[in-house]
């Protein structure tokens, strides 16, 4: 079959703030970039942050980037790597100033300048009072991001593929990357983008479970791609559980309700997290929420008839506040939860958040290889950045509102790292002969497949399987289970087939194709989850409830091919700053 060909220097897979941060400085530089998206660029997930991006402006309470680094590897359970987190919180400032500069309407204090708001984990001082980090434009924060980046790209000609999607990573015989072969949803063409550098952008894959608070299109596509052309996924058992998801819909309520006064009360109207962090309160990490959460739900605290929720309050704010921090929030609960939030507490469980884990890359977002030299080798072309990456800024645990902050600092330093290496290496590889045949055999098997399972009951297996198994607190006999269950699903997810074709070919092909990428992702997950025996931020083992740094301060990485696992070490020296070694971490 003839395959049509296009070259480009760039080809990012993403649209979201990371992707389109780096296509800016890649257009503004006068390359050729393409940049593709399953949905037109402002609807990727990054349009539903709501709360802020974290950077020491102190513009309300004094700060300090050094203070937000250590809070940063605190929160991260000392799992992140210290070098990328001074890399990250140096600059956080000054890409906030460039996304005003940009345009972005963020909301402003009497003094006109730019709003910040308190979240989860921030300190003054090294682990003193709450610190006031988070930029805020009102609980919109990722629409005002979004919107401004694309902008900005239109003027810089980026050129768009919207509603195309990427199959697989072309690799060839030395292994370097030399572009994707990608599928037009609508007509349902098959096409190959050459390039001079390929850079992965596709966001979380939330959608691994059930409950969460992700968009459909989370699916960890890039994940997906990268396991199949054996590149390993890290710290794949690190999942962030947002503690206020609407119960039973998922649907985010910002963690900016705590930040502007909200509290959480178990059926007795008790501000329970008084008593599991005194300090910090409801503003303690995601993970200690969480947990906190789930165990008064266990012990009966619970509230409604089936007392499987709690309640998030904040009708104490007085409408002002509310309807002018917090609209999109009101808006969230009265369709999603059928309530005014002016008058009555919110119903809100755990809900799946945020990928920790992802492609493993180095603070110039280049694709890195777990040969564990040092610094660690490259593959030649690859690049990733944002939620689909793993740099590992956020370790164990990710604080509230620093994932906008990740998404621009390393959008940006993969703009600037491509640059320079296409100076270097400015001529196009040859394409091997094969370069679409991984991709068309897939496609022709799912074309083909008789007497299949259905795609929805597989995924509906897939979800109920990472519900059940790995959720915020985990046991050695399910997780075992739970690696069994996880491979037949993946038996399953080969064997689906694509029902009345004459009807809903594409759609379902697309789903399908989304569902391959999720198996990588959940396999990753289960495996990893049950071989660490320790609880470190979001991973809690009831067998193993300390953290244990002698045997466990490393990175996870999760092989597809073999389901192998195989480790490397955190690194705990930052760039130019003293290491924060690891404390035990209350809050
Ligand atoms: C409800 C919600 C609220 C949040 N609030 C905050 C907050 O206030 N502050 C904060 O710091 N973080 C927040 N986060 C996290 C943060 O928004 C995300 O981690 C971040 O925006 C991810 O950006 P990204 O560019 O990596 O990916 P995304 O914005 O998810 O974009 C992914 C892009 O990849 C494309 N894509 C995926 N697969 C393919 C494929 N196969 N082919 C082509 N294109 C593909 C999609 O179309 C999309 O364009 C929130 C997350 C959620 C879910």
């Amino acid at each position: 079959m003839a395959i049509t060909k296009r070259k480009f220097d760039v080809v990012i897979v993403g649209s979201g703030g990371a992707g389109m941060r780096a296509a800016l400085q890649l257009s503004e530089a006068g390359l050729k970039v393409a940049v593709l998206s399953k949905v037109f660029p402002t609807r990727s997930h990054t349009v539903s942050a709501q709360g802020g991006i974290a950077a020491a402006l102190g513009n309300v309470t004094e700060d300090n980037w050094h203070w937000h680094m250590y809070d940063t590897v605190k929160g991260s359970d000392y799992l992140g790597d210290q070098d990328a987190i001074e890399f990250m919180c140096r600059q956080a400032n000054e890409v906030v100033y460039e996304l005003e500069h940009f345009g972005m309407p963020f909301d402003r204090l009497d003094n006109g300048k730019i709003y910040q708001r308190p979240f989860g984990g921030q300190s003054q001082n090294f682990g003193g009072a709450q610190a006031t980090r988070s930029c805020a434009s009102a609980d919109r924060t990722g629409h005002a991001m979004l919107h401004t980046l694309y902008q900005r790209n239109v003027s810089a000609n980026t050129q768009f593929f919207i509603e195309w999607m990427g199959l697989d990573l072309i690799r060839d015989q030395q292994g370097d990357v030399l572009g994707v072969t990608a599928l037009e949803m609508e007509t349902g063409e098959i096409m190959i983008l050459q390039a001079k550098a390929t850079l992965f952008a596709t966001g979380g894959g939330g959608r691994i479970f059930q409950a969460s608070t992700n968009a459909f299109i989370n699916t960890g596509d890039g994940l997906g791609m990268a396991a199949r052309a054996d590149i390993p996924l890290q710290d794949m058992e690190f999942w962030q559980f947002h503690p206020t998801g609407v119960h039973s819909v998922g649907v985010l309520i910002s963690e900016a309700v705590r930040g502007e006064g909200g509290y959480l009360l178990n059926t007795n109207g008790e501000r329970f997290m008084e008593r599991y962090a005194p300090n910090a309160k409801d503003l303690a990490s995601r993970d200690v929420v969480s947990r906190a959460m789930t165990i008064e739900i266990k012990e009966g605290r619970g509230c409604g008839k089936n007392a499987d929720h709690l309640l998030l309050k904040l009708d104490h704010l007085g409408s002002d506040v509310i309807l002018s921090k917090l609209p999109g929030i009101r808006e969230l609960a009265r369709k999603f939860a059928r309530i005014d939030p002016i008058n009555e507490p919110i119903p809100v469980v755990p809900t799946a958040h945020y990928m920790m884990g992802g492609i493993p890359t180095n603070r110039h977002s280049q694709v890195v290889m777990p040969y564990k030299t040092s610094p660690e080798e490259v593959v030649t072309g690859f690049y990733a950045v944002g939620e689909c990456a793993c740099v590992s800024v956020h370790g164990a645990n990710r604080l509230g509102t620093n994932s906008l902050l990740d998404i621009v600092v390393f959008g940006r330093s993969a703009g600037i790292q491509i640059i320079k290496d296409l100076k270097k290496n400015p001529h196009h590889k040859p394409l091997p002969q094969d370069a679409a045949d991984k991709t068309l055999a897939r496609i022709s098997r799912l074309d083909n497949q008789k007497n299949g399972e259905s795609i929805a009951s597989v995924g509906h297996e897939l979800h109920k399987t990472m519900d059940n198994y790995c959720g915020v607190f985990r046991f050695a006999d399910t997780l075992a289970q739970g690696v069994t269950k996880i491979n037949q699903v993946a038996e399953q997810v080969s064997n689906t087939e694509i029902k009345d074709k004459s009807k809903v070919f594409n759609t379902a092909r697309i789903e399908a194709l989304e569902l391959e990428n999720l198996i990588e992702l959940a396999m990753a997950t289960m495996i990893s989850a049950e071989a660490r025996n320790e609880s470190r931020g979001a991973h809690a083992r009831d067998d193993f409830p300390e953290r244990d740094d002698n045997n466990w301060l490393k990175h996870t990485l999760f092989f597809s091919k073999d389901k192998r696992l195989d480790y490397k070490p955190v690194r705990l020296k930052p760039l130019t700053v003293a290491s924060f070694p690891p404390k035990p971490r209350t809050y």
